[in-house]
């Protein structure tokens, strides 16, 4: 599918959920892309990006963003407390704020660097043992914490359960949101973005849907 088409769906998507053109920002996911794929979205003048692992992404996008400029990388995968400052001089935003430990460190770095990404908390919507995430339970604490570091929190983001409804779980986060007083909602991937947007997210992760199949699998 092209970016064209995905923009159009995601304009229609806001549309039919009553909600403003362009509320939703699209996250071109391109981990494990041939980089002519990636190229060839920066040329249609697309600029948001989402890279999984930091050290792909610090392998692909400073040489990137030399030659395009704008660009607004959000780093969306599990991260490691021994990356988090490479992930902060790379990226915009990080999505993956899981745990104490990492909250932690953010706020030493942000102190050190003077600045600090965009952050959204991970929550663990299915409450699965293999995903990484805060569990429904425990996020209306942790948000809390996170704050009181001075963290810069604009929202939460989940991956629902391959074999489940996903509206649940968008529903679930949408409402952990709302009562911790958090906008941003990153949820939504190539085979659910419009449900997403339907119960209000604010920032979908696309990846397949726009590059086609990823050549090796990545979770
Ligand atoms: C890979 C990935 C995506 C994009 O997945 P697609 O199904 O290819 O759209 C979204 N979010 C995260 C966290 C990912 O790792």
């Amino acid at each position: 599918m092209s970016l064209q088409e995905i923009t159009d769906r995601i304009h229609q998507a806001e549309n039919a959920a009553g909600r403003a053109k362009g509320a939703v920002k699209l996250i071109a996911v391109s981990k494990v892309q041939p980089i002519d794929r990636v190229e060839a979205v920066l040329e249609q003048g697309h600029r948001v990006f989402g890279e999984n692992r930091v050290q792909e992404a610090a392998g692909k996008w400073p040489a990137l963003m030399k030659r395009y400029s704008d660009v607004d990388l959000h780093l969306i995968g599990p991260l490691q407390t021994n990356k988090a400052r490479q992930a902060m001089e790379l990226g915009h935003a990080i999505h993956a704020l899981d745990r104490p430990k990492l909250a932690n460190t953010f706020a030493r770095l942000a102190q050190e660097l003077g600045t600090c990404p965009d952050l959204f908390v991970q929550v663990n919507t299915g409450e699965e043992a293999q995903k990484a995430g805060v569990l429904p339970a425990d996020a209306d604490d942790f948000v809390k914490d996170c704050k009181s570091l001075d963290l810069p929190v604009r929202g939460l983001m989940c991956i629902p359960p391959v074999d489940e409804e996903p509206a649940l779980h968008f529903a679930l986060l949408a409402k952990i949101a709302a009562r911790n007083g958090l906008e941003g909602l990153s949820m939504g991937m190539s085979g659910d973005f419009e449900t997403a947007i339907a119960l209000g997210a604010t920032h979908v992760r696309v990846g397949s849907a726009i590059f086609g199949e990823r050549v090796k699998p990545q979770g």
